[in-house]
């Protein structure tokens, strides 16, 4: 079998331009049409001297060694630390120019199906720092301390992060307070050298209006020392603390949190309020970390929809039923699926909470629910579909179009999936009405969450 040649050698030094921003934020130049180079905080246009540091068969990585030209889009965050982490590694390219880029990258997906539509400018946010309500962060013993910070690529190494830019500040030193009381009780720490001990992650999170705080202790161990005066202390350092919760989660059973809560201090649970209703969010539940982007993206997708007294509405991948609840007054009935059953609950109570009595959730997995509801002939109005990133399945799209909703609105967080879907939503005899809307909902990265209403062909 023939070797393949690659073009490029490991620790070779080259003088290129940045040909583009990869979805993931990381910069690409094409060496041949078909091998590119990654390279983290490098903007399309700049002029660099890079060394290859990683060659594959497929592509390569490479660092840059000196910047001979730089991009008018380019700013300095002084946050070097926050794209070594690669948590914000966008942090270097001006906000308007992120904005631009994303709407770009959208067009282009769009454009390379073959698909003609109009992507409107992306929607940002006024100050697109300090936005998220949750954070998880790995702690470990490092050199006689607790550390919290985050994993160097491919290693073990924790390097400590205290400011993260992108969280509530309040999240921030809540961490900071919560690994200190760790320390000081020396709580051992998951170790992922030896595959042993006990604290795996602190989850904070924090009510945009309510300021109402949620710590989340993620032990690999079930059971955690001191736990009492542990309580006392956290509690005493936070006041704007409502729930301490245990979250028991044996690191060779669970990439996260665990189903498996256990309540120390408060409630189990957290309000927080959007568009003006109330809403309790739950340690597993899924809550949008953006809550103010959230509020423009829902407010967008309801008003664009044009929703009627008289319809009856999908909410599927309801997470505590924020959509469906939010636009519930002004339709007939709403129908939710999801499939988190700590979330369903949520829903539940939240309905009753802002007094709608028109909504039903149910715990389910949508593309099942969906087959269901089709068998049994139901005729939705509008179908509203919120999926995770890896979008939806063919068996949902199929069901969907067979009930024959006349718009079907997907909010999506991942444009590559949209896409995908998209091509099989328009071959089912629907099109996109109107223009895409991106939203910015994640500010310094490189995600994207857009709104694409699909409407039935006559
Ligand atoms: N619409 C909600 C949640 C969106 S996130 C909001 O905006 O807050 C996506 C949700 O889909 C999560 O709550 C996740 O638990 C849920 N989910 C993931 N896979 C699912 C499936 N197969 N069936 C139903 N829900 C699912």
């Amino acid at each position: 079998m023939a070797r393949t040649i690659l073009p490029v050698k490991l620790h070779e030094k080259i003088t290129v331009k940045i040909d583009d921003i990869r979805i993931d934020g990381m910069g690409i130049v094409y060496l041949t049409p078909s091998y590119p180079l990654y390279i983290a905080d490098a903007i399309p246009g700049e002029k660099v001297l890079l060394e290859v540091i990683q060659v594959d068969k497929f592509s390569g990585y490479a660092k840059i060694v000196e910047r001979i030209e730089v991009s008018s889009k380019r700013q300095d965050s002084h946050r070097q630390y926050l794209i070594d982490a690669g948590t914000a590694p966008l942090v270097n390219l001006k906000y308007d120019a992120q904005l631009e880029l994303k709407q770009n990258q959208i067009k282009r997906l769009f454009q390379d199906q073959n698909m003609a539509v109009t992507v409107e400018q992306t929607i940002g946010m006024q100050n697109p720092t300090y936005y998220r309500n949750k954070t998880i962060v790995p702690v470990k013993w490092q050199a006689g301390h607790l550390t919290s910070g985050f994993y160097r690529r491919g290693s073990h190494e924790l390097v400590p992060m205290t400011d993260y830019f992108v969280n509530d500040q309040a999240i921030d030193q809540a961490i900071i307070k919560v690994r200190d009381v760790l320390e000081k009780y020396k709580i051992t720490a998951f170790d992922p050298d030896f595959e042993k001990g006990a604290i795996r992650y602190i989850m904070v999170r924090r009510g945009y209006y309510s300021h109402e705080l949620m710590i989340v202790l993620v032990s690999n161990d079930a059971v955690i020392n001191f736990e009492k005066e542990i309580v006392t202390d956290i509690v005493a350092q936070l006041p704007e603390l409502k729930s301490l919760i245990f979250n028991d989660s044996p690191k060779q059973d669970f990439v996260l949190l665990s189903p498996n809560n256990r309540t120390l201090w408060g409630e189990d649970a957290i309000h927080d309020t959007l568009l003006g209703y109330d809403f309790i969010i739950g340690p597993n539940s899924f809550y949008q970390v953006n809550p103010q982007t959230t509020e423009v993206l829902y407010a967008l997708a309801a008003e664009k929809v044009a929703l009627k007294p008289t319809d009856t509405v999908i909410d599927a991948y309801s997470g505590i039923g924020t959509i469906g609840i939010t636009i519930a007054k002004r339709v007939c009935q709403v129908i939710g699926v999801e499939v988190i059953p700590g979330a369903v609950a949520d829903a539940q109570i939240n309905m009753r909470a802002n007094n709608i009595d028109n909504a039903e959730y149910i715990l389910a997995d949508a593309p099942q629910q969906f087959k269901k509801w089709q068998d049994a002939g139901l005729q939705p109005d509008v179908v509203f579909v919120d999926p995770p990133r890896r979008g939806l399945t063919s068996d949902l799209i199929q069901a969907t179009t067979e009930m024959g909703p006349d718009k079907f609105v997907y909010i999506s967080c991942n444009p590559v999936t949209l896409v995908r879907d998209a091509a099989e939503i328009i071959q089912k005899g629907y099109h996109i009405d109107g223009p895409i809307f991106p939203v910015d909902q994640f500010p310094q990265t490189s995600h994207i969450e857009c709104i694409a209403i699909f409407k039935k062909n006559s």
